[in-house]
């Protein structure tokens, strides 16, 4: 009997490897591993309605499922070492399991910046539901809260906690929030947005250290000073891409390297997910995305490679966000110094914006305009005449 395939980090993707392999027919074992004390479950939630207090199912699948799907869980062990030749992993604490396929979905861990105070307990940072918890306590509180970095959970963090009455200041090092995704004129539609929900956001800051003053902390900016009674880092992820640092690590992003069908070098062994820099075949080139949709996405496609049914990494990036009652879905990749056009208005708080090189729509960006995510991603990638994507008479679907 085969020794089957084994999952390593139950997160999102893993969850739909074994889904898919499942739903593929596929009755050879499946072991998932996973070091959080937890099921595979959704993360979005944890900067916006689950941080808020609101409940809301995370989990992907009950326990039940897992047993109903003759799926074996190692919750709470790690994966410490590959065997390769021997196709078996090492986990802490105890024990070696056998692979026959081996899928790395280990995700990524929050970053914080090198310097002093970062290590301090009232320092936060948001990856996991035991965060999440933790730092819903201090929103509950009122608080003084300090972020450090304007990304799309620092934004969202800010959202969670003006609603929940704390004050807000966020420190960001570019000259815009969300710049290097969207560009100036949109990065000032969100700086406006959180001015205006009454943020303290600077920009072009840098912060220098954080120490304790008394029960309090202060956040040394520049020249500036700012009292805090917590500090939420969030400054980017980086790839839990080590088990395989050996094997097939991406220079430029440190995620696991693969090709479009989520194969490393070694054919027994794939990435999916935030961890994985795969070949994207509608972009032409390697890529790594932290995106729900995306952790889906591959899931789904190791698993089909796994089973033998086929498909490629050849969709284009999409991901979404809620902060205030702004919701927003974006799909492509477009670069910031793209040329963006509006339909609709900002003013308004509905519209839709695209991103061109040329004629060539490289992404688009549905704010508060809902059921038109399918027709952009089709429009992604095509080239289409400005005049006729401004003009809100002509239907998407006809563009
Ligand atoms: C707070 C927050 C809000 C988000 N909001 C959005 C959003 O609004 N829109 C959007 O598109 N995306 C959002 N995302 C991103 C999205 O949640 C991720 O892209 C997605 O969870 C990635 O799934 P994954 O399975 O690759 O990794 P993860 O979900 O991170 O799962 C990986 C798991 O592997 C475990 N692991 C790591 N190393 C090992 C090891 N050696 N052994 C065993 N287990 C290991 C980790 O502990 C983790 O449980 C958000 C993420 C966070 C944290």
């Amino acid at each position: 009997m085969t020794a089957g395939t084994v999952v390593v980090g139950a997160g999102l993707a893993a969850a739909h490897t074994i889904s898919t392999l499942r739903g593929h027919g596929y009755d050879a074992p499946i072991t998932l591993i996973g070091e959080e004390p937890e099921l595979p479950y959704e993360r979005p939630a944890l900067s916006k309605a689950y941080l808020q207090g609101k409940g809301g199912e995370l989990y992907v699948h009950d326990a039940g499922w897992y047993a109903d799907h003759d799926v074996q869980l190692r919750i709470g062990s790690r994966a410490v070492a590959i065997e390769r030749t021997a196709r078996r992993l090492v986990l802490d604490p105890g024990g070696l399991v056998q692979y026959e396929h081996l899928v790395v979905a280990t995700g990524a861990r929050p970053r914080r910046l090198a310097i002093p105070g970062a290590q301090l307990p009232e320092v936060h940072t948001l990856r996991t539901r035991a965060d999440s918890d933790r730092l819903r306590k201090v929103l509950t509180r009122d608080e003084r809260l300090v972020i450090i970095g304007a990304g799309w959970i620092g934004l969202e963090v800010a959202a969670a906690a003006r609603a929940a009455g704390c004050s807000v200041t966020v420190l960001e090092y570019s000259p815009l929030p969300l710049q290097r995704v969207l560009g100036d004129r949109l990065a000032r539609y969100f700086l406006d947005l959180h001015l205006g929900n009454g943020v303290d956001l600077r920009t072009g800051v840098t912060v220098r250290a954080i120490e304790r003053s008394g029960r309090a902390l202060t956040v040394l900016v520049d020249a500036d000073r700012i009292d805090a009674d917590a500090v939420v880092m969030a400054v980017g992820v980086e790839p839990n891409a080590d088990l395989v640092a050996d094997l097939a690590t991406d220079r430029g992003t440190g995620g696991i390297a693969v090709d479009e069908h989520l194969r490393t070098a070694d054919p027994h062994i794939f990435a999916a997910g935030d961890v994985a820099a795969a070949h994207n075949t509608a972009l032409g080139r390697r890529l790594r995305v932290e995106h729900w949709d995306n952790a889906i996405r591959q899931g789904t496609l190791a698993a089909s490679t796994i089973a033998g049914a086929g498909g490629e990494y050849d969709w284009h990036p999409y991901f979404f966000t809620d902060q205030y009652d702004l919701g927003m879905e974006y799909v492509g990749h477009g670069d910031p110094g793209d040329r963006v056009v509006i339909r609709g208005s900002l003013v308004s708080g509905e519209f839709i914006a695209f991103w061109l090189a040329g004629d060539r729509m490289t992404a688009a960006m549905n704010v508060n305009t809902w059921d038109v995510n399918a027709d952009l991603r089709r429009l992604v990638g095509r080239d289409i005449p400005v005049g006729r994507l401004t003009d809100p008479h002509i239907p998407l679907g006809e563009l």
